[in-house]
Order: structure tokens, then sequence, then C-alpha cells
């Protein structure tokens, strides 16, 4: 290890790894510190996957960032030889009134990304293993897809060490005092120092700095499941089912064919119970379950009944309306906070790394919404 570092980056989590990889193309040194490890199960990289879309309504911020992030994660899986990316397609299904959804083809024509608009007629037609009579409009995104996260994050953060990136599996303790941070502190008494720290530790932003961010960060805990269809079916394989958003269901649930022989992945993105992402239990409820399957009835009947073969339970790290927040903490001049990403941030991994970069290197303008001074402590979702 260096006596000091240009930069250290507390979390090897999407944010974290992607701000490494960007800090360290400028030619600085850099360090890393993860407590678990890069994609670890704890953090939310560490989930198997995460779909990758452009359609975010009418929001132009997110949309242009998808549509950034899609070529620069393909190039490094090129790099690398390991291709992560699976074009499956996303499908949002809504109705017609619903102007998220309605909005969305107009923004993705004008960034020039490939979408269709179907009828619900057409929907049932092409995928008729699922059943939506609540819809009357879908939008495909027939170039997007899911990309394997853990896999990803693993794989960049080894590409990191290769580069010089130097990684610690240390917990950093909350920085003390103000001003100008010299070293932080970690749980094993250990000191690293550093010209900038930068913090993209998730759902553990407010543990690490509760004065500033207790009442900014909510996290929630997230059920997952994967279902087994029945033995021979190619029903939820990829070609035969998008990645789909059920938008107008209350419950918002979404779902991905099988990759990589996971089964059928489905969950639902409205928010779970507030919980602690150090000690919460990794054990689905048996409610969710219930939920769930009430759901599948409705929706899925081919698998009401399916098998349960692995469950994961997650956590967001919403902010009040689910714009990122990526800005200097407020007392130290050196220290920089990352986080926020509400459950839609893993996508923007390479944009975010770009921006924060660029912000930490050559002090480049920053976009408002980012900011902490933006971050409300009532929550409000507005970023689908
Ligand atoms: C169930 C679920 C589904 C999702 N689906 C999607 C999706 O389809 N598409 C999408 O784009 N996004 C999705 N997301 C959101 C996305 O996964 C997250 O926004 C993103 O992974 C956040 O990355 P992060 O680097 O901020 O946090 P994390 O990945 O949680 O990384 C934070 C890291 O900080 C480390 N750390 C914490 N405290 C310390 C400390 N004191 N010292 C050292 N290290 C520390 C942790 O160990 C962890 O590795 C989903 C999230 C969940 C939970």
């Amino acid at each position: 290890m260096k006596t000091s570092y240009d930069f250290a980056v507390i979390g090897a989590g999407v944010f974290g790894a992607w701000t490494a990889r960007y800090l360290r193309q400028s030619g600085a040194s850099v360090i890393v510190l993860d407590a678990y490890g890069p994609g670890n199960g704890r953090s939310s990289s560490g989930g198997e996957t995460r779909i990758i879309r452009t359609g975010y309504g009418g929001d132009e911020l997110y949309s242009r960032w998808a549509h950034r992030s899609l070529p620069i994660w393909r190039e490094f899986f090129a790099r690398i030889g390991r291709d992560f990316f699976t074009q499956t397609g996303v499908l949002w299904l809504a109705d017609r009134a619903d102007s998220h959804v309605s909005q969305m083809p107009a923004l993705l024509g004008r960034l020039g990304v490939r979408c269709e608009t179907l009828s619900a007629a057409e929907i049932g037609y092409r995928y008729p293993q699922l059943i939506f009579s609540d819809i009357s409009l879908g939008v495909l995104e027939p170039e997007s897809g899911v990309l394997l996260a853990r896999s990803a994050v693993q794989a960049l953060g080894k590409d990191l060490a290769e580069s010089g990136v130097e990684f610690l599996t240390a917990a950093a303790l909350p920085p003390r005092g103000g001003g100008r941070l010299a070293e932080i502190k970690t749980l094993a008494g250990d000191a690293v120092a550093a010209g900038t720290f930068i913090f993209a530790c998730g759902a553990w932003l407010p543990k690490l700095f509760p004065d500033v961010l207790a009442e900014r960060i909510f996290p929630t805990r997230q059920d997952v499941f994967f279902l087994g269809p029945p033995p021979g079916s190619a029903a939820f394989h990829v070609g035969k089912m998008p990645a789909w958003l059920h938008h107008t269901h209350p419950d918002r649930p979404y779902a991905l064919p099988d990759v990589d022989g996971r089964g059928f992945k489905i969950a639902f993105d409205r928010h779970g119970p507030e919980c602690d992402p150090d000690h919460q239990a990794r054990l689905v409820s048996a409610d969710s379950l219930q939920h769930l399957k009430a759901y599948l009835k409705q929706h899925v009947p081919s698998l009401a009944e399916a098998p349960v073969i692995e469950t994961r339970v997650c956590q967001y790290e919403n902010t009040w309306n689910g714009d990122f927040l990526i800005d200097r903490h407020p007392g130290f001049d050196n220290v920089w906070l990352a986080g926020g990403g509400s459950g839609h941030g893993f996508k923007h991994g390479p944009a975010l790394g770009e921006y924060l970069s660029a912000r930490v290197l050559i002090g480049a303008p920053q976009e408002a919404r980012f900011s902490l001074a933006s971050k409300q402590t009532r929550q409000l979702r507005a970023v689908y």
C-alpha cells in the first residue's frame, strides 16, 4: 500500500467501480476500499441481473445517460472478451392515459433509439404466455436488455486491479471533523490517506453520514424471485419474451426472461419496508410469496404454481424522488458522495463514472438534480 493516493473510492459497487475507472484513466493513483468486496451479496450491484433500457418517460436526462452507458458497457465487455449483456428487448406495459409511457416513443425517437409501439392485441399475439387485460399500450425497445450485474462489476474490479488500481477489503469508518480530510480510518485500525475521497456506499451512505443523509437516503428491502418453468418449456426464454415492466399496476411488477439459466425472474418495484443493508435477513417473506402468486395467477398463469428455484433480497437506496445524489459533502472540501441509485442506477454506471470524474478532475459544471441541496426528506417518487 502507498502512503497516499490521489483518490480513495469507498465502495466497489457499480458507481464506485466506474468512477475509479475514469479516475485511473486520467493517470491518477487510485485505491478502492470495500467492506465486503466488489459485487458482494449485500450490495445492490451484487444481484444476478439488471435491466438496461433507455425509456424514462419524458425524462431526457436518464434516457440520455442510459443511451450513453449501453455502448460503453458493450465496449468494456468486448475488450475483456466476456459478454455480460443479453439483448432481450425491454417492453413497457401501460394504458394510453399513462403519460410516462405514452411520451416515451417521441423522446426515444429524438435520441435515435429504436422503439415499437404495440397495441394490446399485438402484445397478446406476440406473448401468449402473458395476460394483461388492464393495458392498451406497449412500448418495446428491441435493442435494450439485461446486464449480468454481479459478474460485470466483478469483472470491472479485476480490470481495475490490472490497470493499477489498488483494492483493500476494509470497512471505512465515518470521517470526523471538517475542512480538508487527510485520511480515513478503517474498522481494522488502518488509515488510508488520499487527496480526494469518494464515498459510493449505496444503502450504507446514511450510516456513514447520518447528519447529512439519515433523512435523505431511504434503504428499502426488495424481494426477488426466480421461478422454474415446466420441463422442456422455452416460453420464458430470451427471444420468446422480453424483459417487461407492468407500469400501470400499483405494485409495478417487472420480469426478466431466463438469462443465464436462472429461471424467470420477477419482482415488484414498489418500495418495500425500510432495512439495514448489513443485517437484514436475506430470506423472502411468506407474504411476499403469496402476493407474487396472486399476481402470477392473473398475469402469468402458467407459472402460478411454478417452483421458486431461487430468491434474493436486495435493497434500493432511494432518494426522495429517485434522482441520484452526486455532490460534495457540505462539511469537507475534498469528499464526494455518490449514490441514491433508487432502484434504477445500475445501467448508468458508465455515465455516472464519466460525470463524477469530470466534476472531480476538471471541475465540470454540476447538474442541479444530483445536488445534495435538491434532496428532500419526504418521499415522492418521480423517476421510473
Ligand atoms: C432488486 C433490485 C433490482 C434492481 N434492478 C435494476 C435494474 O433492473 N436496472 C438498473 O439499472 N438498476 C437496478 N437496480 C438498482 C441498482 O442495482 C443500484 O442502483 C446500483 O447497483 C447501486 O450501486 P452502488 O454502487 O451505488 O451501490 P452498491 O452496489 O450497494 O455498492 C456499495 C458498496 O459500498 C460498500 N460499502 C458500504 N459501506 C462501506 C464502508 N463503510 N466501507 C467500505 N465499503 C463500504 C458495500 O460493501 C458495497 O459493495 C436494482 C436494485 C435492486 C436492489
